[in-house]
């Protein structure tokens, strides 16, 4: 994959690096700790207990997306980006454009279907 391409997907990773920070900030006070007075019933501290979990499951989510994030940027910085990492042809682009942190290629993920 030729530079030109690869820069093409810096701007794209850095927005959605960008995004997932501004997520991971926003839902930060959601994922902290129930205080023992929030909620009357058992019901009800049960249900915003499950609302934490869920929250600190799509905080862990975009923390793994931002590190793969990351590193699709290094790899841009290596020029190795959009390198199947199995095959070593060139991911295609729609392919990126849809998972810019994607490892490898159409055929070679269709295989681990
Ligand atoms: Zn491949």
């Amino acid at each position: 994959m030729d530079k030109t391409k690869q820069e093409h997907f810096r701007p794209i990773i850095q927005k959605r690096v960008r995004d997932l920070q501004e997520q991971l900030s926003e839902s930060a006070e959601d994922a902290k700790a129930i205080s023992p007075d929030r909620g009357i019933g058992r019901l009800s501290r049960l249900d915003s207990m499950q609302m934490q979990q869920m929250t600190l499951d799509a905080q862990n989510r975009r923390k793994h997306e931002m590190q793969r994030l990351k590193e699709a940027l290094t790899r841009i910085e290596k020029g190795a980006y959009g390198i199947c990492q199995l095959c070593r042809n060139d991911i295609a682009v729609e392919r990126l454009e849809y998972q810019p942190d994607v490892l490898t290629c159409v055929s070679c993920a269709g295989g681990r279907r």
